[in-house]
């Protein structure tokens, strides 16, 4: 019952009040706050590593790692991203991130998760059994006020019904500057020693959620974690990647 009547008033407001999109501002023609139009001219990441999602040059690189997964192989097993991160994702990530603008993450929490809806379609048993998203550290918690990733990982927790793994598990034990701030070489040092598992977990593959893929190694030190903690499989779902070019 309660079901028809939410499903009748977004009816009734979706008739009142149409989809403007954020990029063109005219009314969208389909029922999310983005045009047909102009959602197909976002930067989608097409040809990328399938260990770092790095992007590779063309569809023949599909499926392979590129040359640094190879020479340097991270603890997760498989990333998956939706966008790179350039024009408008980098400015939508920041608002979403900073100012709390859930129209941002809604666009592209529903692009995203239809990425990895049709992948799961074509390759079933590479589905993970649960989410996590990466743990903020509880005083950047109350700087910030709420984990932003946690919001995107409820939502593809939902679309693609994976459950997430109780965050109690697992701790962000040390305060680290955030990595954004520091150069790549000093990156990994940071967050050395970041995540703490609490127990032992019993399934066998599991996807960290992540808003942006930098250099990786806040994820590859979680992942590392999780892999103490019995996981054999840990797979990386981020909105976007920062690119570097890079060959197989
Ligand atoms: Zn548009
Ligand atoms: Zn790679």
């Amino acid at each position: 019952m309660r079901f028809w009547i939410t499903w009748v008033f977004r009816q009734i407001e979706e008739w009142i009040l149409p989809y403007d999109c954020v990029i063109c501002l005219n009314i969208s023609d389909q029922k999310r706050d983005i045009c047909q139009t102009c959602q197909k001219q976002l930067p989608y990441l097409l040809y990328a590593c399938i260990q770092c999602a790095n992007s590779l040059p063309d569809q023949n690189s599909l499926n392979q790692q590129c040359g640094r997964c190879i020479k340097n192989t991270p603890y997760y097993d498989r990333t998956i991203v939706g966008f790179t991160y350039t024009t408008p994702i980098h400015a939508w990530i920041k608002q979403f991130k900073f100012h709390k603008k859930g129209i941002y993450a809604n666009i592209l929490c529903q692009i995203y998760a239809e990425k990895l809806i049709a992948y799961y379609q074509l390759y079933p048993e590479n589905k993970p059994q649960r989410l996590i998203s990466v743990p903020l550290h509880w005083r950047r918690l109350i700087s910030r006020g709420y984990n932003q990733t946690d919001t995107i990982a409820r939502y593809l927790s939902k679309a693609l019904n994976i459950p997430m793994i109780n965050s109690r598990h697992i701790k962000r034990v040390k305060f680290t500057l955030p990595q954004a701030q520091l150069s790549r070489k000093k990156r990994h040092h940071n967050v050395l020693g970041a995540f703490k598992v609490k127990k032992r977990i019993p399934i066998q593959h599991i996807a960290i959620v992540d808003d942006i893929f930098t250099t990786g190694n806040t994820v590859n030190e979680l992942a590392k974690e999780l892999k103490k903690a019995g996981i054999s499989t840990v797979s990386i779902f981020a909105l976007a990647r920062a690119t570097r070019s890079c060959t197989v």
